[in-house]
């Protein structure tokens, strides 16, 4: 808060994971004000996770992806109201909704997320294409996927591989297309993309690379019924997901005149450039931590930190979001974890002997920036800590006979199983 005091109310616009943390931190730390939840999604808060994994599955019914039930909201005095944020009046500390109606604020949080990017080409508007986003996205998606035979999945990003990884499952023929020269190009390192390459490709899916979309085209009945490939070439497809990114929504702040750039930019408090208007979760752009260039993220970690932090503030307890990034994604057999941020690392250090189960540690010069865990739980959450605490690893160190994440945490005594390979090494044989 501009004046330490508390706000009389807070409003916050959007209920999604950042949304319903915010409402659900303060309480905890026994805000006493009014709080406006808006959400445009007609459902109480859920977990979006699940909707590309256990949910896609069949494995987990509507009512296991919310957050809290309806009770909660009603028990800590939480106004949770259905409607669309139509406007911001940061004058008058007013927001309008679509029904008509307004609200006066205190403090207002703008947690609205991201909206999926579409193809833009012929075709991208025919029934059976998909982006998934929401709950509602993946009941539609799931019902598709039960009559489906051919899936073609754009992106190989993790809500691609992910849907991928379900339909193949499922039965169906699953192509992956993906511009890039591999899979989670954003994401992760070249190591850990070979190895979800070979994954998915030992469960029978197709994957393409440097491949672009040209147009999709359908049968009589308006029903996408094959993908034209950037080479002319055609793949049969009755169930089409684009995962090609999303797109922060930004729209409502940018109309109010707060500044906009590739996110709603945050400072290090998340305080948008109105003192009384915070930005959190997919939506933000904030500073990093060591370089200070501003950094959007999407993930759960990101969204709940944010949240936390901003209502301590709220509160009376004002600090730098200077949190560790993390991530997990489920594919097939698979879980990978990552820890930290790659910012442009030179080495990657390979850890462990497992085909199947890894930690890649990639450097810039000395200093460790990320590790990716795949079936590693041990050394993700040791990972953790390591970069959490400031505890000093090297590749000189992770080379050493012996070495483990954990033990060089707990006694910082170097050890086995690691030997650093260049970039250029990455793309082809595996290291063990
Ligand atoms: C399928 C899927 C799988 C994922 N898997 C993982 C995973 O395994 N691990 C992980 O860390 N992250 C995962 N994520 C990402 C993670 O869910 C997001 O980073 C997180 O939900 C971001 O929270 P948020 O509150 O910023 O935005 P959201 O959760 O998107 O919530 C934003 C909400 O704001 C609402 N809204 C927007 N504008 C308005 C308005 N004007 N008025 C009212 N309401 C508005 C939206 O309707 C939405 O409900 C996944 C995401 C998806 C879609």
């Amino acid at each position: 808060m501009a004046d330490g005091a508390q706000p009389a109310s807070v409003v916050i616009v959007g209920a999604g994971q950042g949304g319903y943390q915010t409402a659900a931190s303060l309480r905890e730390l026994g805000y006493q004000g009014r709080i406006t939840l808006i959400s445009a999604e007609d459902v109480l808060p859920y977990e979006r996770p699940p909707l590309s994994k256990a949910y896609l599955k069949g494995e987990a019914h509507e009512d296991q992806l919310c957050l809290r039930p309806a009770t909660y909201y009603v028990r800590q005095s939480i106004d949770l109201v259905g409607a669309t944020v139509t406007g911001i009046d940061p004058a008058a500390r007013t927001v309008r909704l679509s029904d008509g109606s307004g609200y006066d604020y205190g403090h207002l949080v703008l947690a609205t997320g991201a909206t999926p990017r579409t193809l833009g080409v012929p075709g991208a508007g025919l029934r059976g294409v998909h982006t998934l986003r929401t709950a509602e996205d993946a009941a539609t998606l799931r019902a598709s996927l039960d009559g489906a035979r051919h899936a073609v999945v754009v992106g190989a990003g993790f809500i691609g591989l992910e849907f991928a990884a379900v339909a193949r499952e499922s039965g169906c023929e699953v192509t992956v297309v993906e511009a890039q020269s591999r899979p989670l190009a954003r994401v992760a390192s070249e190591y850990t993309a070979e190895h979800f390459t070979r994954l998915h490709r030992s469960a029978g899916t197709r994957l393409l690379f440097g491949q672009g979309v040209a147009a999709l085209h359908g049968d009589r009945r308006g029903n996408v019924a094959a993908v034209e490939l950037a080479d002319g070439s055609r793949l049969p497809a009755d169930l089409v997901l684009t995962g090609v990114g999303v797109t922060p929504r930004t729209a409502l702040a940018a109309a109010a005149g707060l500044p906009v750039s590739g996110g709603i930019i945050v400072d290090s408090a998340l305080l948008t450039g109105d003192p009384h208007i915070s930005a959190i979760g997919d939506c933000a752009a904030f500073p990093q931590v060591h370089s200070g260039n501003l950094l959007r993220l999407e993930s759960v970690q990101n969204a709940v930190g944010h949240a936390r932090l901003v209502a301590e503030r709220l509160t009376g307890t004002a600090r730098t979001y200077r949190e560790l990034p993390w991530f997990w994604s489920n594919q097939l057999s698979t879980t990978l974890h990552i820890a930290g941020l790659d910012e442009e690392h030179d080495a990657e250090v390979v850890v462990g002997d497992d085909p199947d189960a890894f930690s890649v540690l990639l450097f810039r010069g000395e200093r460790l920036l990320a590790v990716e865990s795949v079936n590693r739980p041990a050394d993700h959450m040791a990972a953790r800590l390591l970069l959490d605490s400031g505890v000093k690893v090297s590749p000189g160190d992770v080379t050493a006979p012996g070495f483990t994440l954990q033990g060089h945490l707990a006694s910082r005594r170097g050890g086995a199983g690691g030997r650093t390979i260049s970039r250029s090494e990455t793309m082809g044989a595996r290291v063990t």
